[in-house]
């Protein structure tokens, strides 16, 4: 038989008399280090419904829910598709609208048990009813640009509502969408068709 080395045999007496590295998980609560990448979790008051964190989901684990007739955005996390990979975190555009905490032990019979949600109040085109956003991503997109935001009529138009301020403007559009219509809550596309139409006008006068 081989004489075992010196390092060897140091490393087995040190072994007898220290800690084991592992834990006594389930036995004892396990403390995950500050680095733990757990479940994700959203924060209701940071998350302002961009939808930004399911498109750099590589797994698709986020959902984006419309539901047009409630005119409500549900996001919805699923941690059965989730790889905890960080990439929601690091590019909410809020830093802070979903955070991984340090939750490991999902465990479930049913996965609606486990799912996070966080819901959003939605704003449709006036003319064609299509998604624009959520009214707390415009109002988020207004604060930004600060004094920029009067350009643009729906951040306007936003702006107008929070301060309780009724827009000349307040009147739904009525097909065929006319030049006069632009001021309204349109989407791009709509507000598109709006200035083609009107220069079509022009060019037959
Ligand atoms: S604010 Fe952050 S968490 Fe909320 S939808 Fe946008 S990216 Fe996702
Ligand atoms: S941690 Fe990664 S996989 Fe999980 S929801 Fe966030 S981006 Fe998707």
């Amino acid at each position: 038989m081989k004489k075992p080395k010196l390092r060897e045999l140091k490393e087995a007496i040190t072994s007898l008399f220290s800690k084991p590295y592992t834990t006594k998980f389930p036995f004892e609560p396990h403390k995950p280090s500050k680095r733990f990448r757990g479940k994700p979790k959203f924060d209701e008051e940071k998350c302002v419904g961009c939808g930004a964190c399911a498109q750099v989901c590589p797994s698709n684990a986020i959902e984006v829910k419309d539901i047009i007739e409630e005119k409500k955005r549900i996001l919805i996390h699923h941690p059965d598709k989730c790889i905890y990979c960080g990439q929601c975190e690091i590019n909410c555009i809020t830093d802070g609208g979903i955070k991984l905490t340090d939750q490991f032990d999902i465990s479930y019979f049913k996965s609606e048990e486990v799912i996070d949600k966080v819901e959003h109040e939605i704003v449709l085109c006036e003319n064609c009813g299509s998604v624009i956003g959520t009214k707390k991503h415009i109002l988020w997109v207004a604060n930004k640009l600060g004094n920029l935001a009067y350009s643009q009529p729906i951040l306007l138009s936003a702006i107008q509502e929070k301060l309780g301020i009724v827009s000349e403007y307040e009147e739904k559009v009525i097909p065929p969408i006319q030049r006069t219509d632009i001021l309204k809550i349109i989407c791009p596309k709509c507000r598109r068709i709006a200035f083609i139409s009107d220069e079509k006008i022009k060019e037959k006068k």
